[in-house]
């Protein structure tokens, strides 16, 4: 292991001085380090700068927010929240039929990113960001990295879906020489199976890692593995969980296993990460620097579907974004003292886990990402209803080439391995839980997942 403190005092602020996106990333946090102290009120006040600059700017480049603001007859310099609640939201199907019309003209096209998501919903979504929030997407998730006690240079481990030069172990020197001295170590959670997780336990359990990232299903298998082969504490100073719902059960023996605290984290790839816990385990904080959340037509318990305007995110503007998520906010602000409002808890994002043959366990997350390749998948649905069965229903708008589908096949198969028959329906009905939620993954084992 690298030491620690020569990347916290040396390196990093070397690196921040030779390399503008680490120094903007370093500016954003520290803005973000005094920020989270504020008071709710002075958050809000930033909010309101941020979502006018947002609205006037979608009012002048994207034509789709030109003509729902002049409908609304909002004057974008004196938006405030509540003419913001007054706006339509914006849900995945007409993200996806308006999606030209809402990009912003005012970017060069070829130059954003595109971000695509399965989301839990098993709806694939694509949006596009450009380069200069980056920083900001990292000085956030950072932010959560720190309530969970890391720093740069801190060990850091992560069973997340590795990109492919990583797979392929094709990555550059620099990236290479980034992991090295920031003791960060990527496991390919679409590889995840009690062989993968007996080797990573065995390697590092005498100097665990002072922050695990995981999502929750494999973080719950993870967890699973360890009670079952009654092998000692593991002892990760921390977990940063996403992707998913942790129940109380799972986290109970979470903590009993894997690692001392749990931060559970909300966030999806189409906006980024929402929310996070603090130290203090009140509830998820909202980085409202960056998001507006707001509770869609609450229950009387409080909970509604959340929507999620992206502050930041000026070349494809959400505003009230449907993400497909039900979710309810904190009554009580949390004990540590910080102004960002809480989510209390985020409701139906738990995705079952494909067990194969071979002893693999397959997280839910993978599905989605597979899906969201094909533009005419306009949902998705993969229902495990024996060990060497899978059914994968779809819903198609437009249709998929022999080439595609073929592919997709493949791409399926290869995931699961040769002993697991997969077939794809089109025609039948996709489950819906009794709260009226698509779950992309449909264990039928019992005991894959709670
Ligand atoms: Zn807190």
């Amino acid at each position: 292991m690298y030491p620690p403190r020569i990347t916290r005092y040396l390196i990093h602020p070397l690196l921040c001085r030779v390399n503008g996106y680490y120094r903007r990333m370093r500016t954003l946090g520290r803005d973000l380090e005094r920020s989270e102290w504020w008071a709710t009120e002075q958050l809000m006040d930033l909010q309101v700068q941020k979502l006018r600059t947002l609205l006037e700017e979608a009012r002048r480049y994207s034509p789709y927010y030109k003509q729902l603001l002049q409908q609304a007859g909002l004057d974008p310099t004196h938006a405030t929240h509540r003419d913001l609640a007054g706006l339509p939201s914006l849900d995945k199907s007409s993200l996806r039929t308006q999606f030209e019309e809402i990009v912003s003209r005012r970017y060069e096209r070829d130059r954003l990113i595109q971000c695509s998501s399965g989301g839990s919903t098993g709806e694939p979504v694509h949006v596009l960001r450009s380069g200069e929030i980056t920083p900001m997407l990292g000085a956030i998730t950072e932010r959560g990295y720190r309530w969970a006690g890391w720093f740069p240079g801190a060990s850091h481990h992560k069973f997340w879906g590795a990109p492919m030069d990583v797979e392929a172990g094709t990555d550059s020197w620099r990236k290479r020489f980034i992991k090295e001295v920031y003791n960060k170590e990527l496991v390919n959670a679409f590889m995840a199976s009690e062989a993968l997780f007996e080797s990573y336990h065995v390697r590092h359990r005498s100097r665990p890692p002072a922050l695990f990232e995981s999502y929750a299903d494999i973080l719950y298998e993870f967890a699973r593995y360890i009670e079952a082969q009654r092998l000692p504490f593991f002892g990760a100073a921390a977990i940063v969980s996403s992707a998913g719902t942790l129940h109380d059960f799972q986290r109970k023996l979470i903590v009993r296993t894997v690692g001392r605290e749990i931060f559970n984290r909300y966030g999806c790839r189409e906006v980024g990460n929402v929310a996070q816990e603090c130290e203090a385990h009140g509830g998820m904080h909202i980085n409202m620097e960056r998001y507006i959340v707001e509770i869609l037509n609450p229950d009387a318990e409080g909970v509604g579907e959340l929507l999620i305007t992206d502050l930041d995110n000026l070349a494809f503007p959400l505003v009230r974004y449907r993400i497909g998520d039900l979710g309810k906010l904190a009554s009580e602000p949390c004990a540590c003292g910080r102004g960002l409002v809480v989510l209390e808890r985020v409701v139906g994002r738990t995705l079952d886990v494909i067990v194969t043959p071979d002893g693999r366990r397959i997280s839910g997350v993978l599905f989605p990402r597979v899906f969201r390749d094909y533009p005419q998948i306009v949902l998705g649905q993969v229902i495990q209803n024996s060990l060497t069965e899978v059914e994968v229903r779809l819903r198609l708008q437009g249709n998929m080439t022999e080439d595609e589908l073929a592919q997709l096949l493949e791409r399926l198969r290869g995931a699961m391995g040769p002993e697991v028959a997969v077939k794809i329906n089109f025609d039948a009905e996709i489950v819906v839980t009794p709260t009226g939620k698509y779950r992309t993954v449909i264990s039928q084992l019992g005991g894959a997942s709670a």
